[in-house]
């Protein structure tokens, strides 16, 4: 008996994990997640099935485990064939009794009408709900199928509950891991205090648009002596004042550039299929932007501040990527060197 129980919650929590393990790893061939925990939960249900505990007369097989994760989780066109399947080798594989199928049925199908009225934190519903599901379950068991012992109600009830929970809880957890997995990749092209791209991002645009377009245009755009700004503001209000530009910054992006966050106060603005007329008007308009805009620094204190900015420009003819990186670069350095709050460029031609 504890045997067949802890082979049972063996199964299904290593199902669970190899299922994860499949999806992370062809994860970018899964695309419908819904089917995808279906498919899961509908293969757990059916080895459930294949273990099922016996005390006296009562077979009680955990395949409503899964299912009720299923439940709790995924879409009712997946839910209904779900159950489907698992009923076809319940009742026809296994010969399992079909008045306790209909049970778990009509239970389930109460409990999915109450569950999303539940309110408390997430996990309590979980674990509450499913908790009740199975004080209930082996109540109308108790009721409609056999009479079992007083004994066995107890052993059953205790051994079913620790199994949900658990399970639940496994499920939740694994889930979690693996979501934080895909969060950390997505994230290596993210810079977590402004939400835009960063340098590595930053890399792929600019490869792509110099591919497909015969001008390109880079913005470097740096924050003046915020290091100034740092050293009086505290690095937090720092921070914010970051935040603050890239907003404004944002509100510049014509149709088809991007903003990227470069590195800690220097932002880069790549914009394809651009003229340099446009682009130069664009920087001053940046510039002058900054410059009249009030930053906050707190709820009662605003501040000025001026960014620099250097051009580099793709044409047809001067199409190296790491030419065209320098010379914006170079031309930044000269704005700074020229006393700040200024756009440089190279004259084309
Ligand atoms: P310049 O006008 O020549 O650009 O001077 P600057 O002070 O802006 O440039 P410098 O490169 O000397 O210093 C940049 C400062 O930016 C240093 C560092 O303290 C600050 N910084 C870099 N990354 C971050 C960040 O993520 N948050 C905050 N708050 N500050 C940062
Ligand atoms: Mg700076
Ligand atoms: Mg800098």
């Amino acid at each position: 008996m504890i045997l067949k129980f802890i082979l049972n919650i063996a199964l299904i929590i290593s199902g669970i994990y190899v299922f994860y393990r499949l999806q992370y790893y062809f994860r970018k061939g899964v695309k419908n997640k819904n089917l995808f925990q279906s498919v899961m939960m509908t293969t757990l249900a059916i080895f459930s099935l294949i273990i099922p505990l016996y005390i006296g007369d009562v077979t009680l097989s955990f395949y409503y485990i899964p299912m009720l994760l299923l439940f709790l989780y995924n879409k009712i066109q997946y839910k209904l064939l779900s159950v489907v399947i698992v009923f076809m080798f319940y009742y026809f594989l296994f010969q399992y009794d079909l008045v306790q199928f209909i049970i778990f049925l009509a239970l389930i199908t109460v409990y999915q009408l109450i569950v999303p009225f539940i309110k408390t934190p997430k996990m309590s519903v979980t674990i509450l709900s499913s908790g009740l599901f199975t004080v209930i379950y082996l109540i109308l068991l108790y009721a409609f199928v056999t009479p079992i012992s007083d004994k066995t109600l107890v052993a059953f009830f205790i051994f079913s509950l620790c199994a949900t929970i658990l399970v639940i809880k496994v499920y939740e957890d694994i889930d979690k891991i693996f979501t934080h997995f895909i969060n950390q990749e997505k994230y290596q092209y993210y810079d977590s205090l402004t939400s835009l791209g960063n340098v590595r991002m930053l890399d792929r645009f600019i490869d792509d648009a110099f591919k497909k377009n015969e001008t390109v245009s880079i913005l470097l755009i740096d924050i003046d002596n915020f290091k100034l700004f740092n050293d009086m503001q505290g690095y937090e209000t720092g921070d914010q004042l970051i935040k603050q530009v890239a907003r404004l910054l944002n509100n510049h992006i014509p149709t088809g550039g991007k903003l990227f966050r470069s590195t800690g106060e220097e932002f880069s603005m790549v914009i394809p299929d651009i003229s340099f007329d446009q682009t130069v008007r664009l920087a001053e308009a940046i510039r002058n932007a900054v410059e009249s805009t009030k930053f906050h620094v707190d709820n009662t204190h605003v501040i000025n501040m001026t960014v620099s900015i250097g051009i580099g420009f793709k044409t047809e003819n001067k199409n190296v990527k790491k030419d065209i990186i320098r010379e914006a670069d170079n031309m930044l350095f000269a704005a700074k060197k020229q006393g700040q709050n200024r756009i440089m460029f190279a004259p084309i031609g």
